[in-house]
């Protein structure tokens, strides 16, 4: 019988990012797909700005930026009148480096990943099917099916189910899917298109129902709308019913041709009531599934993958024991239940057939919209959620502060990123942070800028006291001789909070482990030693 240490079910975006983190991990994993070749349809169009920044913790998210555009808007119109117009291009958050979502589409993004794995040697093995997959208390054992029809019963310590809705791993632990079929069908189909409008996405609401207009590449749009009564049970779309809908809802003649993808397809909204089952786990689509609006299915896969992948490498080398797996359900399922309510209210309010609601989204909406997003400070709110940057584990048992604490950023929060200097050279916080291991910052403070002696005792005593090769970078506000990293203006102190001198404790995934003043060190080694 074979044995790794892992294996990923699933090679989409879920598996492949897990596959990533585990890499750069060091840790022995398979990875197998069911399907004999990736898909060129996408379905997924947009990373969102915290996946960016994930993928940038392995220094790649600029093959995604080159192969991709951020010139995304939003146009929105009810009964055939233009509404409002949401631009992403200058919304200015001053903590991310990667202010808009990228659009790019799945299949792009599932390819650059395949070759980035290919460059460490890691490839998908398909058509590899997970048949049956079982565990007892010393680990899992898969039976996989090859393409020849060969059996091969597998052995491994954990076994991560990144097999999207219908997931066996998920099925064979005994976890539950709970939630529900929306009761609407959906058509999708991606066209070209003789259209003289801006590039970005548009909204159409009407008596007729719903459209969505997405630009993808080479003048190719993707169209998704509901029917509920227009096609028969077994009726495949047409290109003519895109066609219809595009007529009665758009207040100008538009032309779609040459269909590259049609296709018709039921949303579900359920989640996984435990995202683990002792040595089985699940991530992604196998976890939660809600609708694509807001567009965060995939990237909130790949974001469990990123939360998953240092904590099982830690287990499996030993460092923590398996309870530290817990976490990973406690942090990420509350993340899929807030999505799943999000996208619920947002698709009801899209795709409803409630006559109340249906005036208040065709008549009452128009007035409010324009109005209700004249602010930047709104706009940018709404993406805040939309981007997953504002994603935070305060709640999680492995996360802390210090009891003097007072600043706003707390134990789980995803750590902010600024611009800093080393030595002439303008670097990032994040590009301090390492995707393997915890990370230690110690600040100086802006106010009674502590001393280098007092910022250099703090370093040797957290390395004499962890007793772990944890990397320390320490950030000062004034030059001097043996620190490298300032903050000039102190403004990265700020977004920290550390007007006084300070530490955080960084975990993989980028979120606070715990943070404090320096002057509570102490409690930051006791909180350690737990
Ligand atoms: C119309 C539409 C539009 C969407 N738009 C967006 C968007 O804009 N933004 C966004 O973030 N998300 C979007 N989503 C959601 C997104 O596509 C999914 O969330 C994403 O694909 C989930 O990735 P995954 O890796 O978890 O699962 P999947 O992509 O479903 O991959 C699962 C893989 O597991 C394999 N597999 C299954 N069973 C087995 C087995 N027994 N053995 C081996 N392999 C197996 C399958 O072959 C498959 O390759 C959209 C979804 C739809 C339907």
């Amino acid at each position: 019988m074979g044995e790794t240490d892992v294996l990923i079910v699933g090679g989409g975006p879920t598996g492949l990012m897990l596959a990533l983190e585990l890499t750069s991990q060091d840790i022995p994993f398979r990875i197998i797909d069911s399907s004999p070749i990736r898909s060129d349809k996408s379905r997924a169009l947009v990373l969102h700005s915290r996946t960016l920044e994930l993928l940038n913790r392995h220094g790649i998210a600029q093959e995604f930026v080159d192969r991709g555009n951020f010139n995304l808007a939003v146009r929105i119109f009810a009964n055939q009148k233009f509404v409002f117009e949401n631009d992403f291009n200058i919304i200015a958050f001053n903590d991310t480096m990667y202010q808009n979502p990228l659009i790019i589409s799945q299949a792009e993004i599932e390819s650059i990943l395949d070759e980035v794995l290919m460059k460490h040697q890691v490839k998908v093995e398909r058509p590899v099917t997970a048949e049956k997959i079982s565990q007892d208390e010393t680990g899992v054992t898969a039976v996989l099916r090859h393409e020849d029809g060969s059996e091969e019963s597998l052995r491994c310590k954990y076994a991560v189910g990144c097999d999207g809705p219908r997931s066996i791993v998920r099925n064979s632990a005994g976890l539950q899917f709970e939630g529900a079929a929306y009761p609407q069908d959906f058509i999708l189909a991606d066209v070209h298109m003789k259209w003289e409008t801006r590039e970005c996405l548009h909204i159409y609401l009407g008596a007729s129902g719903f459209m969505i207009v997405f630009p993808m590449k080479d003048n190719v749009w993707r169209l998704i709308c509901s029917r509920r009564e227009a096609l028969g049970a077994d009726a495949e779309p047409t290109l003519e019913n895109f066609q219809e809908m595009l007529d009665k809802l758009l207040p100008e003649p538009v032309q779609i041709f040459d269909p590259v993808w049609i296709s018709r397809f039921k949303l579900h909204h359920r989640i996984a009531d435990n995202y683990r089952a002792g040595r089985m786990l699940v991530a992604g689509d196998a976890a939660h599934v809600h609708s694509p609006a807001g567009g965060q299915g995939m990237n909130t896969g790949m974001h469990d993958a990123v939360n998953l992948g240092w904590k099982l490498a830690s287990v499996i080398r030993g460092e923590n024991d398996d309870s530290l797996l817990d976490s990973y359900n406690i942090e990420r399922r509350r993340v899929g239940q807030t999505l799943l309510q999000g996208t619920d209210r947002l698709f009801e309010f899209m795709a409803t057939t409630n006559p109340l609601y249906l005036f208040i989204r065709n008549y009452v909406m128009p007035f409010i919209m324009p109005w209700a997003m004249a602010i930047p400070g709104r706009r940018a709110l709404a993406y805040r959620f939309v981007s997953e940057l504002g994603i935070r584990y305060r709640k999680s048992p492995i996360v802390g502060q210090a009891t003097t604490w007072k600043g706003t950023l707390k134990g789980g929060d995803r750590v902010p990123d600024g611009r800093l200097l080393k030595g002439n050279i303008e670097i990032t916080v994040h590009s301090l942070l390492g995707a393997r291991k915890h990370s230690l910052l110690l600040f100086s403070g802006v106010d009674g800028v502590t001393s280098t002696d007092d910022l250099e005792k703090a370093h040797v005593e957290f390395i004499e006291a962890s007793g772990r090769s944890i990397p320390v970078y320490t950030i000062t506000k004034s030059s001097s001789e043996n620190i490298e990293i300032m903050d000039p203006e102190g403004l990265v102190h700020r977004l920290f909070g550390f007007t006084a001198s300070g530490f955080v404790l960084v975990r993989p995934d980028g979120h606070i482990a715990f943070i404090g003043p320096l002057t509570s060190m102490d409690e930051l080694k006791t909180w350690m030693e737990r």
